[in-house]
């Protein structure tokens, strides 16, 4: 008799099960390989110039060549188009013409961090400082005492630009952000957490060594001279510079059974990077395969680098040009996965979510059919059938997966690219890795939930 009932349950009710009980034993070696690949690439990749240059590398190793206008597309040709250096796009001609549409994977390269300001150098009482301004979400107090490095560019009045990282070989220096000590911060104890650390305060520590010059600010002078010596560079020069200050930590297995990876901008690399190994897997696609490495979705998807640039259209447009076909009805027939990550289920802080809706470590790609806020505000919400073809498409690849929302329905909210797909008459559905503490300067994934979101993303590029 309950072996009855226990048939009729199997049958009719949905029930989640943990990736590692699902998953054959032989595949394990397939997720670590992959996961290796990952750890290089975000190691690597600490900004969004960073992640499109080694993008690149790797895509031109496997036959990606730079898309140049009038160049000859016939189905199985692979082209990238570099988007100022900051975003990247790919394709893999497919057999069938655009007008049946493209299917899309859309992730973001840039990460939460800590710009510096354009006039970032000044001194104060014998110590040099550069000024920041946060990018993106960040708990301020987060990035107290943490050793940071310095990454970015600095743009040259004759057009020349100097590529600038320190801190990321072991015999460079890192930078830090001081904290006030315990003993004398009875009146910071009082304050939030969102008050106590003001974000003029965030100025990062950069030198303390006199220069023999008798000179007004003499550290602040060493310093300088240090840089030019090394950079060229004269302060006027950081008026034109995109320099950041990222977390100076290498990526790191985690747990007794190295399970996890920790590391610096999983948000969103490590869905660009499945997206980047699914396409560079992808041999003579149905339809044309595409891949978006955005920059700018952690301040608004804005700016020409971002989801909501015509350099989309401009890169879509071209292919589908070269077939005469209308870019609206490429779109209008196209596919997207907006990779990004969502949050998981953290035991430590349960109640935020909601347990059954919450995407869970080690259960698989996470689809989230709407993001945004309240009463679903600001989120691309889905449609039934687009949730529907990608169960198809998993079940049919033994991709493993679960919904995920992004915690309590009131409890706040946030937005991916997903609605700037949307817009331009695509259907898009997000789904990607859960991650726990999201925009720390230091996130957690589970290498299942990666490998799977780069099963995932390979098998709708390989629908038929
Ligand atoms: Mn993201
Ligand atoms: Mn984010």
């Amino acid at each position: 008799m309950e072996k009855e009932t226990n048939k009729k349950a199997n049958k009719l009710f949905y029930e989640q099960k943990n990736g590692y009980d699902i998953i054959q034993r032989e595949e394990l070696k397939a997720c670590e390989d992959y996961c290796k690949g990952y750890v290089r690439f975000l190691n690597d990749s600490k900004t969004e110039r960073e992640a499109v240059k080694n993008g690149i590398e790797l895509a031109e190793k496997k036959g990606f060549v730079p898309y140049k206008d009038g160049m000859e597309l016939k189905p199985g040709t692979k082209v990238y188009y570099s988007n100022r250096g900051k975003a990247l796009m790919l394709a893999v001609i497919g057999k069938k013409p655009l007008s049946e549409g493209a299917v899309i994977a859309a992730a973001h390269v840039d990460s939460p961090r800590l710009d510096l300001k354009q006039v970032p150098m000044y001194e104060e009482d014998e110590i040099c400082y550069f000024k920041t301004h946060y990018y993106g979400g960040i708990k301020k107090y987060q990035w107290l005492t943490i050793p940071l490095e310095l990454h970015g560019v600095v743009a040259l009045r004759d057009g020349k630009t100097v590529e600038v990282c320190i801190g990321r070989d072991k015999s460079d220096p890192v930078f830090q952000i001081t904290d006030l000590l315990p003993h004398l911060a009875k009146e910071q104890r009082k304050k939030t957490a969102a008050e106590f650390v003001p974000g003029e305060s965030l100025n990062i520590i950069i030198g303390s060594i006199p220069d023999e010059e008798d000179a007004k600010k003499r550290v602040k002078l060493a310093i300088m001279d240090i840089l030019n010596q090394k950079y060229g560079i004269v302060e006027e020069d950081f008026l034109s510079a995109e320099l950041s200050a990222v977390p100076a930590y290498d990526v790191r297995e985690v747990g007794l059974d190295r399970s996890l990876i920790a590391g610096y901008g999983h948000d969103d690399r490590v869905c660009a990077y499945a997206e980047l190994a699914a396409i560079l897997d992808t041999e003579d696609p149905e339809r044309t395969s595409v891949c978006i490495l955005a920059d700018k979705e952690e301040i608004g998807s804005e700016g020409v680098s971002g989801m909501k640039s015509r350099a989309f259209e401009r890169f879509v447009g071209a292919l589908c040009d070269a077939q005469g076909i209308k870019l609206e009805n490429c779109f209008a027939n196209s596919f997207c996965v907006s990779a990004d990550v969502c949050n998981a289920f953290d035991p430590v802080y349960p109640d935020v979510s909601e347990k059954r809706n919450a995407a869970k470590i080690n259960y698989g790609m996470g689809i989230c059919k709407f993001t945004g806020h309240g009463g679903k505000s600001e989120s691309n919400d889905a449609s039934a059938e687009v949730i529907a073809h990608l169960r198809r498409v998993f079940a049919e690849n033994n991709v493993v997966w679960q919904m995920a929302e992004l915690g309590k329905v009131d409890q706040g909210g946030g937005g991916t690219v997903a609605m700037y797909m949307a817009e331009r008459d695509i259907d898009t559905v997000d789904a990607g890795v859960p991650v726990l503490s999201m925009h720390a300067p230091y996130e957690t994934v589970s290498k299942f939930d990666c490998y799977m979101t780069y099963k995932g993303i390979k098998a709708v590029y390989a629908e038929k």
